[in-house]
């Protein structure tokens, strides 16, 4: 393949800003030191640098550099969120809410503690991916422990009413936590005025590295318990063990310093690439737009296709564009989107489905001739399927 093809698979990674890149460089080699070395400068260079970059990224979600715990990803913040707020909180009940459209990361831990005998109830969504609010407080009951619902959905790209679901959980005294890993650094995240108590983070779906993320866990009004998953040194309170990765940390405060300088510009600069393709692609015939049509990441289209085989039409784009028909982490399996399903799709339906992610790298020039391909690959199918 003499040129690769167009990357609109945003929601699966992110490349890494060449910026994020150059602030971890240092790291890796010169400023080498294990941040709990508390006896030499080595030591301490590298303490001051994780320091520095717990700071800002409490502060861009409003909390304190003490209710910030590093962890290799959002799989494991999440983990940690959930089973660690099981593990605390079970002689005050074992039931949990969460929703079905969550990502794997959330329902198998879940389902996990089903196996323990914990009870978890998974909501259901409206027809435009959003949850029901008044469902969610009758769903409310005196052993509910946790209420957990993703702040941006990977697939379908809508976003949950936080606020709104942190004010349901203050007044029915439920610890609220959300999977943030598609939001971070896109829409506003604030801690405090959306009343959660955990929130998962991750940096490689905002231009950071891999293998790097962090769970905010509040420790006033009230003050969160939460049981160590990972047992060793007693980094991070105790609470993280595993010595701190440098380099994957500088790198995620970077990331997330460019994302929140950017965040007006580029998200009105996506929503308008976002737009044109949802424009062209929306005027062929049986194609539907999934989940609500403003309430989403600005760089997500996902939409179904009646009539066209979902694998056909994925191998059709791929000399041209690299993007997936449901989340990268489920699309290895056979099994029709978890979250489609949730939507009402038939498994048909669900099958043949595309997801778009665009992101800060993605030009105009590439929106128009991924529309272009993908409203050809369309007619070339069904005429086949015509013939046949
Ligand atoms: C990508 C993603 C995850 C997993 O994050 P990792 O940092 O790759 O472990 C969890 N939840 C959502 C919503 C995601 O999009």
């Amino acid at each position: 393949m003499s040129q690769r093809p167009i990357y609109l698979d945003c929601h699966a990674t992110t490349p890494m800003d060449k910026r994020v890149l150059e602030a971890m460089l240092p790291y890796f080699t010169e400023h080498f030191g294990n941040p709990s070395s508390i006896n030499h400068f080595y030591g301490w260079e590298a303490e001051v640098a994780v320091k520095k970059a717990r700071e800002t990224i409490a502060n861009a979600i409003n909390c304190s550099t003490e209710e910030m715990i590093f962890t290799s990803g959002a799989t494991e913040a999440n983990n940690l969120a959930i089973k660690g707020i099981a593990e605390a909180y079970f002689t005050k009940g074992k039931h949990i809410i969460t929703v079905k459209t969550e990502h794997r990361a959330i329902l198998d831990p879940c389902q996990y503690l089903e196996t323990l005998g914990f009870e978890i109830t998974y909501l259901p969504v409206q027809k435009d991916g959003l949850i029901d609010l008044e469902l969610l407080e009758k769903t409310i009951i005196p052993e509910t422990i946790l209420v957990s619902v993703m702040a941006a959905n990977n697939e379908i790209g809508v976003l949950q009413p936080l606020k709104e679901i942190g004010e349901i959980c203050q007044k029915n005294d439920v610890l609220f936590h959300s999977d943030a890993a598609q939001a971070f650094g896109k829409i506003p995240l604030d801690v405090q005025a959306m009343n959660l108590h955990l929130l998962s983070l991750t940096a490689h779906k905002v231009y950071g590295p891999k293998g790097i993320g962090a769970l905010y866990i509040r420790r006033r009004d009230p003050r969160v318990n939460i049981a160590p998953q990972l047992h060793g040194g007693g980094q991070e309170k105790g609470i993280r063990s595993g010595t701190l990765y440098t380099p994957q940390i500088v790198g995620f405060a970077k990331a997330i310093e460019l994302a929140l300088a950017e965040i007006k510009t580029e998200n009105k600069r996506q929503k308008e690439l976002r737009n044109r393709l949802q424009k062209q692609i929306l005027d062929i015939e049986g194609v539907h737009l999934n989940g609500h049509p403003t309430k989403r990441l600005p760089g997500n289209i996902n939409i179904s296709i009646e009539g066209v085989d979902g694998a056909a039409l994925l191998l059709g784009l791929q000399s041209i564009v690299a993007l997936s028909s449901g989340s990268a982490c489920t699309s290895k399996t056979t099994k029709p989107s978890h979250v489609l399903k949730a939507l009402g799709h038939s498994d048909k339906l669900a099958y043949s489905s595309l997801r778009f992610g665009l992101g800060r790298f993605t030009n105009i020039e590439e929106i128009d001739q991924v529309s272009q391909q993908v409203i050809n690959t369309i007619q070339s199918l069904r005429k086949a399927a015509i013939k046949t």
